[in-house]
C-alpha cells in the first residue's frame, strides 16, 4: 500500500523540521506510481503531482504524525478535491418545466441501457412519472431490453415502432412525454464499440432535437486509459452535463473516475455498482479517493492523521498563547485555518462567547478576500521577522511589500492587526487559558 511505501521513504526523516524538497520528490514518486497503478491517465497524474508538490512544500513535520501519513493525507485531500470534493452535485438536474429530458450517451456496452433503467427506478421511487425511450436502432434486441427494464422499474416505455430512425423516435418520445404528462423522459441511445463519426453525428443530432436538460456520458470504469479519449471525444461533440461510471463493482482502482473528471471537468453523478436494477450509487469522492490510494483503510488513516495533526497544532498553539506568545508565524497558521474553515464568517460562527475578540477582529477589518494577501505578506518575511515583528523598520517593510506585491500601507495594516490580535489573546489568557484552548481546538 502507498503508506507502506512512503514509510520507507520517510523512516530516516524523524526529527527534522520541514519536509525537504528531496523528501517530497521521493514521496511523490511513490504517489505517482500508485496513481499509475490505479490506471489514472498520465497527463492527469502529472497535473496532480505538480499540485501536490505545491501543497507539501513547506508543510511542517508534526511530531505526533508520521511524515508518510502526512503525505498520504495531502495526497488524499488532493484526490478528493480533484474528484469534485464534498460539494459534487449528486442529484439529477430536474427541470421546473416538465418533462425533464435526460439523454444517455456512450460507447456500446458501457452500460447506457442498464443505467437508464436504474435511473428510472430511482426517479420512480421519488414518485416521478418516467418514460423510457430506446433510440437504439442498431442492436436488434436493444429496444426489448429497455422495455424489460422499464417493467422492472415500474415505469412506462415508449411503444416500439419498427423501421423508425433515431431522430424520429426522439421526436415521437418528446411528444408522448409532453402530451401524457410525464415528469421525466430518458432517451437511451445507440453506441458503437469504438469512437466513430457516424455515432457522434447521430448523437449530436439527437441532442440538437431533444435539447436535453441532462446529457450523461456513461463510461465503463474498467476502460482505464481509454476513458480519457472517450470522454474528450464525447465532450467535444455533445453538451454533456455529467458522468456515470459503471462497473465500479469490478474496479478496485478508480483511476478512470479521476481521469474523466479531470479531463472534462464534469461532475460524476453516479456509480454503477452491480448488474441489478438497484445497483446505482450516488458518487462519493471520498470513497473513490480511498480506492485510488489502494487501501481500504485509508480513510480511517487519513482521519486519524488529520485529527492528530489538528490536535498537535492546537496543543502547540494553546501552549504558546497561554504564555502570551502570538507571533506572525502563528497568525499565518490561523489565517490558513480560517480559510480551511470557510473564511471569517464560518470561523466567527463557531466561536461562542468571545464577542470581544469577534468584535476586535472584525473591527480590525479582516475579511475573507484579504486572507490570501495577508498570508503572502507573512511569507515574504524572514523567519526572524515573523518571530519578532518589532525589528520591522521601513526598509524591511518595503522589501516585504515588494515581495508580496502590495503597498507598504498594507504591511502596516497587517502588523497592526497582529498587535490587536496578540492583545486580545493576552486578555483571554487571564481566564486561565480556557478560552483559546477551546478556540485553538476548533
Ligand atoms: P449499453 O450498450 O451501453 O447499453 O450497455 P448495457 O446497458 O447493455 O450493459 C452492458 C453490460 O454491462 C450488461 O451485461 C450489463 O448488465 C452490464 N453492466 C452495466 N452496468 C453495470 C455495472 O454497474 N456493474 C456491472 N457489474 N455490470 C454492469
Ligand atoms: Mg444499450
Amino acid at each position: 500500500a502507498l503508506s507502506d511505501r512512503l514509510s520507507t521513504v520517510f523512516d530516516r526523516l524523524s526529527g527534522r523540521g520541514v519536509l525537504s524538497d528531496k523528501d517530497i520528490d521521493e514521496a511523490l514518486r511513490e504517489v505517482r506510481v500508485a496513481l499509475l497503478e490505479a490506471d489514472v491517465a498520465l497527463p492527469v497524474v502529472r497535473e496532480f503531482i505538480a499540485k501536490a508538490k505545491e501543497r507539501a512544500t513547506g508543510e511542517a513535520v508534526i511530531r505526533a504524525v508520521k511524515p508518510a501519513d502526512q503525505v498520504v493525507k495531502i495526497t488524499y485531500d488532493g484526490l478528493v478535491e480533484m474528484l469534485g470534493g464534498d460539494k459534487e452535485p449528486e442529484a439529477l438536474n430536474l427541470s421546473l418545466n416538465p418533462p425533464t429530458i435526460i439523454m444517455m450517451a456512450g460507447l456500446q456496452g458501457s452500460g447506457k441501457t442498464t443505467t437508464a433503467g436504474k435511473l428510472a427506478l430511482r426517479l420512480q421511487k421519488e414518485r416521478k412519472k418516467v418514460l423510457l425511450a430506446s433510440l437504439d436502432t442498431r442492436r436488434p434486441a436493444a429496444m426489448e431490453q429497455l422495455a424489460t427494464l422499464a417493467t422492472q422499474a415500474g415505469v412506462e416505455s415508449l411503444p416500439i415502432v419498427a423501421g423508425q430512425a433515431a431522430p424520429d423516435i426522439a421526436k415521437r418520445a418528446m411528444t408522448a412525454a409532453k402530451l401524457q404528462g410525464y415528469d421525466v423522459l430518458i432517451l437511451d441511445t445507440a453506441g458503437r464499440t469504438t469512437l466513430d463519426e457516424a455515432m457522434m453525428s447521430e448523437a449530436a443530432e439527437i441532442a440538437r432535437i431533444a435539447n436535453p436538460h441532462e446529457t450523461l456520458l456513461v463510461a465503463d470504469s474498467l476502460t482505464g486509459q481509454d476513458a480519457v479519449r472517450t470522454a474528450k471525444a464525447f465532450h467535444e461533440r455533445l453538451p454533456l452535463t455529467g458522468l456515470v461510471l459503471t462497473r465500479a463493482d469490478g474496479d478496485g482502482r478508480g483511476g478512470a473516475a479521476l481521469s474523466m473528471r479531470a479531463v472534462t471537468g464534469l461532475p460524476i453523478k453516479f456509480l454503477g455498482v452491480s448488474e441489478k436494477i438497484d445497483g446505482l450509487d450516488a458518487f462519493d469522492a471520498h470513497r473513490v479517493a480511498g480506492r485510488i490510494l489502494g487501501q481500504g483503510d485509508v480513510v480511517a488513516l487519513v482521519e486519524k492523521a488529520a485529527q492528530d495533526i489538528d490536535a498537535a497544532k492546537a496543543e502547540a498553539m494553546a501552549k504558546k498563547l497561554a504564555k502570551g506568545q502570538f507571533d506572525l508565524e502563528m497568525m499565518s497558521e490561523q489565517l490558513g485555518q480560517m480559510k480551511r474553515m470557510g473564511g471569517m464568517e464560518g470561523l466567527m460562527g463557531l466561536l461562542p462567547g468571545v464577542q470581544k475578540v469577534k468584535k476586535q477582529i472584525s473591527e480590525a477589518g479582516i475579511s475573507d478576500k484579504m486572507l490570501d494577501r495577508q498570508q503572502a505578506i507573512i511569507s515574504s518575511m524572514t523567519k526572524a521577522e515573523r518571530k519578532k515583528p518589532d525589528i520591522l523598520q521601513a526598509s524591511r517593510k518595503r522589501r516585504i511589500a515588494a515581495g508580496a506585491g502590495v503597498e507598504v500601507a498594507e504591511v502596516n495594516r497587517l502588523l497592526k492587526q497582529h498587535r490587536q490580535m496578540a492583545d486580545a489573546f493576552k486578555m483571554m489568557s487571564r481566564d486561565g487559558g480556557k478560552g483559546f484552548a477551546q478556540m485553538a481546538r476548533m
